[in-house]
């Protein structure tokens, strides 16, 4: 997962099917991919989810969860969050 995620920016669903993970046992290896990667002087980089219909972008705050829907406008047209691993530079 972590070479997947170091090409490109993936979202869970895109990680899913090219690991054949289930997209909810995702949520958990993101988790552990980003506590190794703090080892290595990387880190997990999130682009948070976007509501489609008003443009709402949700916090990180739930960091690997996917966001049912837009607490602005009550739509579900939510763009999945993605993820990528970036170098830290110093
Ligand atoms: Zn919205």
């Amino acid at each position: 997962m972590i070479e997947l995620l170091g090409d490109a920016a993936a979202s869970a669903r895109d990680i899913s099917q090219a690991l054949s993970i289930q997209e909810k046992d995702i949520y958990g290896h993101l988790t552990h991919i980003d506590r190794s990667l703090d080892a290595k002087g990387k880190k997990l980089a999130i682009l948070p989810a976007r509501c489609l219909s008003c443009g709402f972008v949700f916090n990180t705050r739930k960091r690997f969860a996917r966001p049912g829907r837009c607490p602005v406008c009550k739509q579900s047209h939510i763009e999945v969050p993605m993820y990528r691993i970036d170098k830290i530079r110093c």
